[in-house]
Order: structure tokens, then C-alpha cells, then sequence
């Protein structure tokens, strides 16, 4: 497989990528949202932002994740062309076990370089390419690559660093978007799946990301809540009540006569 994506021009290459970008996207976007109404259907798990999303959220989303999906699908050119170029490699009959620890890896490297582009969106000098996502106060699954293209140029280039210091297998490296958008939708579902409430371990992530959305500071790594803990970044579980209070009120003051 690795092989043959070598071998491939470069808009076959591009091709694939904005067809792989759209199947993971779409895929995952039902699937995080069936998979919440089966579990509020049983009464496992909560909503988290209980506020309205509109028509024109989730347009805008659809919209902003399309331009990424082309950010990354045509982007899929540059580690091809650093293949072709002899800049990186692929591992040669890599083993299970390499292909396992390999993903282990790129998804410890995905929450670091995660935390560090997210903390460089949120400088004075960058923000104005991330006021895009954060359009979205209230999360869902269809805001996962709602990004403005500087955004998704910045998260796409996830693979590139570790490309040029090891030769990856072509199966770990195909993981890692699969990775990515499983865990970028398990924190924009909007959803807590656990039967206790506030969820512990990696299904706090949703309401870690929920919580992100509804203040703007703090809360910015992924799955993993140790760069926040590190950098003192952590929002408490309550902090969006306040904020959420206060739009359901002024709404409720708006509808009345
Ligand atoms: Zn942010
Ligand atoms: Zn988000």
C-alpha cells in the first residue's frame, strides 16, 4: 500500500486525500451522533451545553470543515512529495508490534503538538485564525474541522516532524487521521458518555472541550489533560454555568412580550 502511494501522481494523491478527509468526517460525524442518541435513548450519559445549536451553525461548519478537508486532502501531497524527494522513508515489513508502538507514538505526539498549536491560536498574533472554531459556542460533531485554513494547514502538518526522524510504517501513519478525528469528535460530540457525572479519565474529554467552547481560555490539550495540569490551564467543572445561565436568561428576556 505504501508502495503504490509513492508510485501515485500527484493529484491521484490529492484525490485520495480529499476522499479520505470526507469519509472520516462524514463517517465519524453520524457515527458520534447516533451513537449519542442510542445512549440518551437508554439514559446513559448527558448533553453537556444544554443551549440550542442553529441551521446556521451547523451550515457554517459544514462549510468551514469542507475548505479543510481540502487543506488536507490536497495537502497530503507534501509527505508524498517528502517520500518521492528521499526526505523520509517508509519502515519495510515493519512487524506488529513496531506498527502498534508506532501509533502509540504519533497519538502521544498528536496531544503535544495539539497543545502547542492550540496555545499559539489563542496569541494575540494568531487568533484571528481560530475565532472560526470558537464561532461554535456550542460544540458538535459537524465543528471538528470547522477551522479557518491557516487553522488546518497548522494541525495538518502533524505527521511531517516525526516523518523526517523515523521511517514510519504506511499502516501507523494512515492511524494517525483516524485517530485524530475518533478523539476530535469524542470532544466536540457534546455528549458525556459515562453513567456518572462529572466522567473521569479520557470520557472527560468532552467535557473538557465543551468547556473550551463555552469560556475561550483554558482547557486546551485533547484526550489527555497533562499539558493543561502543566501550564496551570485547566478550567474547574463549573466554569461555563455562569455563561450558559446568563444566555438562557437574556433569551428567555428576549422571547417574552
Ligand atoms: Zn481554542
Ligand atoms: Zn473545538
Amino acid at each position: 500500500m505504501g508502495t503504490w502511494f509513492v508510485a501515485q501522481d500527484a493529484w491521484v494523491v490529492m484525490a485520495v486525500g480529499v476522499a479520505w478527509f470526507s469519509l472520516l468526517y462524514l463517517g465519524t460525524g453520524a457515527l458520534s451522533i447516533l451513537l449519542a442518541a442510542v445512549m440518551q435513548r437508554f439514559g446513559y450519559g448527558r448533553r453537556l451545553d444544554p443551549r440550542p445549536v442553529t441551521g446556521a451553525q451547523l451550515r457554517r461548519e459544514l462549510g468551514a470543515s469542507g475548505s479543510s478537508i481540502l487543506v488536507f486532502g490536497l495537502g497530503l501531497v507534501v509527505p508524498w512529495g517528502m517520500l518521492r524527494l528521499g526526505w523520509a522513508g517508509l519502515a519495510v515489513a515493519p512487524s506488529g508490534w513496531q506498527v502498534a508502538l508506532e501509533i502509540v507514538l504519533l497519538f502521544f505526539w498528536n496531544e503535544l503538538h495539539f497543545y502547542a498549536c492550540h496555545r499559539l491560536l489563542h496569541t494575540r498574533a494568531l487568533r484571528r485564525f481560530h475565532v472560526m472554531h470558537h464561532r461554535s459556542h456550542v460544540a458538535t460533531p459537524w465543528s471538528t474541522y470547522a477551522f479557518h485554513p491557516v487553522e488546518a494547514a497548522m494541525l495538518g502538518s502533524v505527521p511531517l516532524l516525526p516523518m523526517l526522524v523515523h521511517d514510519f510504517s504506511f499502516a501507523a501513519l494512515m492511524t494517525l487521521p483516524v485517530l485524530s478525528i475518533v478523539l476530535n469528535n469524542l470532544g466536540h460530540a457534546n455528549y458525556e458518555a459515562s453513567a456518572r457525572a462529572p466522567a473521569r479519565g479520557w470520557r472527560a474529554a468532552s467535557r473538557r472541550h465543551h468547556l473550551h467552547h463555552a469560556c475561550y481560555h483554558g482547557n486546551y490539550g485533547f484526550l489527555l489533560e497533562v499539558f493543561d495540569r502543566m501550564f496551570g490551564s485547566v478550567l474547574p467543572l463549573d466554569a461555563a454555568d455562569a455563561v450558559i445561565a446568563r444566555q438562557r436568561a437574556s433569551d428567555t428576556g428576549a422571547r417574552r412580550p
